[in-house]
């Protein structure tokens, strides 16, 4: 199996590569050439396997050249008691008959991103070990706040890897903030950067595109890669658990064997959709995509007119891991929908840089209307959403995967698709207490983060996650900050480079 870029500007590589390489270095994002299926039947015997065996047989056809070894050895280091608390790595829990839930947050950071961000050092460590660099590696990450801890976490004190990480110092939750400032490890460095996320992100992807410094790089014996979700890395884990979670509902007989299901994700750059997409081209039965927004609705609108356009207002929202207005994974899946067709990417993709908007053709936004539907949901109508379910099930809900309830419930009206639903729940609730239990209580003066964990947890009776707990105690070990435009700088003075 070999990888392609989305631009038709670089040779084929290997898995390996791919993952080692991040993004592709004269831009654009690396693709397999082609999707590799399962049968039906072999789905169907996904129903008496174990998370960590549906890994095995989803990596072993993407990696084709990790030994089968690697990659049970990589699944052993990733999803296993230590990491994920419960031993059902991915639970689907049932709200009601059309209605489940599938809880991405059991690990450590207590998001989703960890559901791939434990795997991706193992892989990336063997993918090193392939090649013939003797470079140390520096993994840079561009945060919107959980990919950050989640990269902290499964990146420390990793051999021959440096991580640093750039957050927003106006984009995450005191929470987050906590949980990156206190990570151990001599390996791992965090920034607060002045700026929104898109800022943060633009200025990270910048350097992975930037020959000069790049050079400069390599001659002090280090080599750039990417732990964000444009890293086919990050990507290829999340396929697992949408098989997982198909498994599951078989299991329980919510459905049967060949049944269509349909998922609705909270969306932000788009990788966690796209994997589902991606499940779906291995023949995973897959009836509509239901991408949820919130405020920053770009993505809404593109699936309503085939015009992405990011010429608008950037909001700050109660579910901030979604307030992106440029989705990195959307070019994947355009590549994927226009048939690999490099050439229309190319011009979508200089329209965006030039004038911040593209309009795709009619034929492709047909295509793409006839599986996903956007909708978008109001910060009001994500507070009603979590005390809804929380009366309705004893159920809560974070606020981003409230969106994608809400989103779920508006194309239930629209449509009447009875269809069986999954609904990625992308963050425990502990991680946006302050938003979750105002939605709960009213609003409250209480400012102190920690304090309201105690009181979410009084509230709900739910427990509060092992990554959560006595933040407040453990001591700060990151005091960097910059601004958007020094990101440069900051690296060359934290590596020691003149
Ligand atoms: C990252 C994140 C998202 C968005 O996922 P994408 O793969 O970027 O679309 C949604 N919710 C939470 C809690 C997240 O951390």
């Amino acid at each position: 199996m070999k990888y392609i870029s989305t631009r038709a500007n670089y040779d084929l590589v290997s898995a390996a590569e791919a993952i080692r390489l991040g993004m592709v270095p004269t831009g654009g994002l690396f693709v397999p050439e082609n999707v590799p299926t399962f049968t039906k039947d072999e789905i169907y015997q996904m129903s008496k396997l174990s998370y960590q065996e549906i890994a095995y047989q989803v990596l072993e056809k993407f990696l084709t050249d990790y030994s089968q070894e690697e990659i049970r050895e990589v699944i052993a280091a990733s999803y296993n008691d230590n990491t994920f608390a419960k031993e059902d790595i991915a639970p689907v829990v049932k709200l009601n008959d059309n209605t489940y839930i599938l809880e991405l947050w059991h690990g450590p950071t207590a998001a989703f991103k960890d559901m791939a961000l434990q795997i991706l050092p193992h892989l990336l460590v063997k993918a090193i070990q392939k090649g013939d660099s003797d470079k140390e590696i520096v993994i840079l990450v561009a945060t919107s706040g959980d990919t950050g801890k989640a990269a902290l976490e499964g990146f420390k004190d990793v051999d021959g890897i440096k991580i640093i990480v750039f957050y927003p110092n106006d984009g995450v939750s005191k929470v987050q903030e906590a949980q990156m400032l206190t990570t151990e490890g001599d390996n791992t460095v965090v920034v607060s950067v002045e700026g929104n996320f898109d800022d943060c992100q633009s200025a990270v992807k910048e350097i992975f595109g930037d020959v000069d410094f790049n050079q400069l790089i390599n001659q002090n014996g280090y080599q750039f890669s990417s732990a964000n979700s444009i890293n086919w890395g990050r990507l290829v884990p999340q396929i697992i658990y949408y098989f997982a979670a198909y498994a599951d509902l078989l299991r329980d007989e919510a459905i049967e064997a060949g049944e269509k299901i349909n998922v609705s994700v909270p969306t932000g750059n788009f990788g966690n959709i796209l994997a589902a997409y991606y499940a779906s081209q291995m023949r995973l039965p897959v009836n509509k995509f239901i991408c949820a927004s919130n405020t920053n609705k770009v993505l809404t609108d593109f699936l309503k007119t085939g015009v992405y356009d990011i010429n608008r207002d950037f909001h700050k929202t109660i579910s901030p891991s979604m307030d992106i207005l440029i989705s990195s994974n959307l070019e994947r899946f355009l590549f994927e929908m226009t048939g690999h067709d490099a050439e229309k990417i190319n011009g979508w993709y200089d329209d965006l840089k030039t004038t911040g908007r593209f309009e795709i053709d009619e034929a492709t936004k047909a295509k793409i209307k006839d599986i996903f539907v956007g909708e978008w949901t109001t910060e009001e109508e994500t507070q009603a959403t979590i005390a809804q379910v929380f009366e309705e099930y004893n159920y809560t809900l974070d606020t981003h995967t409230a969106v994608g309830i809400d989103s779920y419930q508006k194309y239930l009206k629209e449509s009447g698709d009875q269809t069986v639903t999954i609904v990625d729940s992308t963050a425990n609730p502990y991680k946006f207490s302050k938003s979750v239990l105002e939605a709960l209580e009213g609003e409250s003066q209480e400012e102190n983060e920690f304090k309201i964990l105690d009181t979410l947890n009084q509230v709900t009776g739910l427990e509060i996650h092992r990554g959560l707990q006595d933040l407040e105690e453990k001591e700060i070990r990151h005091n960097r900050s910059c601004a958007s435009q020094e990101i440069t700088a900051e690296i060359k003075d934290i590596l020691g480079i003149k």
